[in-house]
């Protein structure tokens, strides 16, 4: 069976990791969520009381951080299970500013590209495609409105009883989408050899499907 790796990007709660990982179950492919290594560092530096607008000082903490990605979703930070903390409000609303430090890329990208060496993957993120892994054999950029993003996210919250209220949300998605396209180094952006896959209309059954055909179209048979 020959390595097949797929990249799908795209802005916040777009559905890339719901999709993600259906796509990969289906495929018998791993799961690689670039998001939850930034969101753990992030609940690092909170951990620490370090300010995640001070550079500096975020920098300074790359040698103390050891992401563990478990195949069951599990996140283990520095030792702590930070699966749950990712996800809380404090953490998505810094983890934009994290991510645009360029020394904290390049540690974080050099852990997925290692996860990515040997095996099938769907990696998912905001850089895939245009910087972690070009050569990925498909590239998938997934959009949807702002309103269909924010209702998304905001139910998953609510069915995961994480607090938080709506106009939060919409806050949140408007302010990552924001700093995650315009940082200076691997910014948000389409590759230009992506396909984009705009889910506003569909069901995650329609998506994962599209996913599917989009994966077969390009590589045939694995
Ligand atoms: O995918 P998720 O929304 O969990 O990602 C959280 C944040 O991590 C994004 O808003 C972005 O700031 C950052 N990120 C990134 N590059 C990636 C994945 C995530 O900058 N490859």
């Amino acid at each position: 069976m020959k390595r097949v790796v797929v990249a799908i990007d795209g802005p916040a709660a777009a559905g890339k990791s719901t999709i993600s990982k259906l796509v990969a179950k289906s495929l018998g492919f791993t799961y690689i969520d670039t998001g939850a290594m930034y969101r753990a560092f992030t609940s690092y530096v909170i951990d620490k009381g370090v300010d995640p607008k001070n550079e500096k000082e975020c920098v300074k903490l790359i040698p103390e951080v050891d992401i563990v990605l478990y195949p069951d979703g599990k996140v283990m930070c520095s030792g702590k299970d930070v699966t749950r903390v990712i996800r809380e409000q404090k953490v998505s609303s810094n983890v934009s500013y994290i991510a645009s430090y360029k020394d904290i890329r390049l540690a974080l990208v050099e852990l997925q590209r290692k996860m990515a060496e040997s095996q099938s993957v769907v990696m998912d993120g905001r850089d895939i495609g245009t910087y972690v892994l070009p050569n990925a054999d498909v590239k998938i950029f997934m959009v949807a409105s702002v309103k269909e993003r924010a209702d998304r996210r905001f139910k998953e919250n609510m069915e995961k009883g994480i607090p938080c209220t709506y106009e939060e949300i919409v806050e949140d998605v408007e302010k990552r989408d924001r700093i995650d396209s315009s940082r200076a180094f691997a910014p948000l952006k389409p590759a230009e050899d992506s396909i984009l896959l705009d889910t506003s209309l569909l069901s995650i059954e329609q998506v994962h499907a599209a996913v599917l055909k989009i994966i077969k179209d390009k590589v045939g048979e694995f």
